[in-house]
């Protein structure tokens, strides 16, 4: 595994590999790696790829009094699991290598972007795509791989690929769990070892949203509420959002009618956490 720093040297590196007749695979993100960020290296590596891996903690995503400058970034560790799940390249730039100076364009969402998160981190999704489409202009891969742990996100990448006309191919993979469902997430690292406990009432709320559908239950209100009366019952959390959405457009349903899927976003103190669950029937 190589590692660059910067855009010509990254660039070189996959226009070799490129011409020595390799796919590009590309996963970007934020460092901070787990086993949610192996599987998707992997699944770039096992469909033959050379896989190129971006970790870059993207300013324009955080807002005001978010995590910007406390994320993790522990690139030591970070690399090598990057090595060990079969990373080609290890594209790690500087602030100043995606945002030079005098920089000012940015790529706006549409209507994907208004609902879920969107009004609970103004700005969020904007900076999402602006980061994305400026990586894909740099590895200009063939295929990306997002996790749908970020639902929400990967439905606007999709979006954006096809409307600015990437040649890249979207793959979304499975969300990766702990042990007790929660899903894996570098801003778990926050948790305190109570919260931690706490945390795993997101998967169960999910689940037991998903066991009414799936017995009949076609109410969205009435699953809402069954899904906050377990996150409530887990102990005192900030619930941003509980939603039932059509997968694909994020619409809201208030009659349900499978595939869709439960979404929520809770903060604990310290740490807001995603999570969710498709149903399809
Ligand atoms: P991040 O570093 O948080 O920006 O995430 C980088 C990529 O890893 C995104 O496409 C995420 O959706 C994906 N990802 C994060 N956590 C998980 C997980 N638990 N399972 C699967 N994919 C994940």
């Amino acid at each position: 595994m190589n590692t660059v720093t910067n855009v010509s040297e990254c660039r070189q590196a996959i226009t070799a590999a490129r011409k020595s007749g390799k796919s590009i695979g590309f996963v970007p993100t934020m460092g901070g790696l787990h086993e949610g960020h192996a599987s998707l290296i992997r699944r770039s590596r096992d469909a033959g790829d050379f896989v190129v891996v971006s970790i870059f903690v993207n300013p324009t995503q955080f807002g005001a009094g978010e995590d910007f400058s406390r994320y993790p970034r522990p690139i030591e560790n970070d690399a090598a699991l990057c090595r060990s799940s079969g990373c080609s390249l290890l594209f790690n730039p500087e602030v100043s290598e995606i945002y030079p100076p005098g920089d000012e364009t940015r790529v706006r969402p549409g209507r994907l972007a208004d609902g879920m998160c969107g009004p609970f981190r103004p700005g969020h999704f904007e900076g999402v795509c602006t980061v994305v489409a400026r990586l894909f202009n740099i590895v200009q891969p063939d295929t990306a791989y997002f996790g749908q742990k970020d639902a929400q996100q990967a439905v606007i990448i999709r979006r954006m690929v096809a409307d600015l006309r990437f040649p890249t191919r979207i793959e979304v993979c499975p969300i990766v769990r702990e042990p007790d469902g929660l899903a894996m997430s570098t801003r778990n690292a926050y948790l305190s070892p109570e919260q931690r406990k706490q945390a795993a009432s997101l998967y169960r709320g999910l689940r037991t949203g998903q066991e009414l559908i799936q017995r009949g239950e076609r109410n969205a209100g009435k699953v809402v509420f069954a899904i906050r009366a377990v996150l409530d019952d887990a102990g005192p959390s900030h619930i941003d959002y509980i939603a039932v959405v059509d997968p694909e457009t994020l619409a809201e349903q208030d009659e349900i009618s499978p595939p869709v899927m439960i979404a929520l976003a809770v903060r604990l103190e310290g740490a807001r956490l995603i999570d969710n669950l498709i149903v399809t029937k």
